[in-house]
């Protein structure tokens, strides 16, 4: 993506976005939105040349100002989601290094969440390895917070709005599992410039919109199969977001 320069009012900008914590009295940094290890390895090195000053522009990955102990304390939930992904997509906790390589190293780095997606909510022992069908219940709430800390950080990023309450709404489920009449409502974003509140001037929304490139059919893609999002502000705000073209995501705020 190209970096916007985000020009909507700065007051705004003084607490952290998750806690509330007013930016300015406590250690904060840059946390990366959508979580970065859901891209590829290859875009990654890429939008870290470009922090450094020397990468291209087009590889700018979004960013938002966050407090520290938020930023940290995603992270094991954002590496849970990780593997639960990596295991679906390899259909096998233990996949094969050959076939399936950085699922391999992902899952095999993280043994005490492999034995926690062997046991069920109900304790049931599930199928796994090349049984089929290949079932897993993830955590709800891990996964949750994922969706909600990455839902609020694209709503921030694009619109410069920081959405403290508690989301309304927050559903997820896998792309291929919705019906054609949900899918296409799914993908139907619901911006119409002729009658649709337009986002503040000097958001990097209003930006995106001006730029029929960067968003196609109302969704902003950060990196090709990988990862997409749009946002609808019309009313509720609702982040929508796909995540390895195979986890469709939801998260509304009524306002
Ligand atoms: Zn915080």
């Amino acid at each position: 993506m190209r970096e916007i320069e985000d020009l909507t009012d700065t007051r705004l900008k003084a607490w952290c976005i998750h806690c509330g914590a007013p930016i300015a009295n406590v250690e904060s940094n840059r946390d990366h939105v959508p979580t970065k290890a859901l891209l590829s390895k290859a875009l990654r090195k890429r939008g870290a040349a470009y922090d450094r000053g020397s990468g291209d522009e087009l590889d700018y990955l979004p960013q938002v100002t966050i407090c520290k102990p938020c930023n940290s304390g995603f992270s094991p939930d954002e590496n849970y989601l990780l593997c639960v992904l990596h295991a679906i997509m390899a259909g096998s906790l233990y996949p094969d290094p050959a076939t399936h390589p950085e699922a391999a190293s992902i899952l095999r780095s993280n043994r005490q969440v492999v034995r926690s997606l062997k046991n069920g909510p109900d304790g049931q022992f599930l199928l796994f390895d090349n049984l089929q069908p290949f079932t897993l219940y993830p955590d709800f709430d891990k996964v949750r917070n994922v969706i909600i800390k990455n839902a609020r950080g694209h709503a921030y990023h694009e619109t410069g709005e920081p959405l403290l309450e508690e989301p309304d709404h927050v559903a997820f489920t896998p792309l291929d599992r919705l019906n054609p009449e949900q899918r296409s409502g799914f993908e139907a974003v619901g911006f119409n410039p002729e009658l649709s509140v337009w986002p503040e001037v000097g958001s990097r929304m209003m930006v995106h919109l001006l730029d029929d490139k960067t968003i196609v059919g109302g969704w902003i893609t950060v990196e090709a199969d990988r990862y997409r999002y749009s946002m609808d502000w019309t009313g509720a705000i609702t982040v929508k977001t796909v995540i390895w073209e195979y986890l469709a995501t939801e998260t509304r705020w009524e306002r």
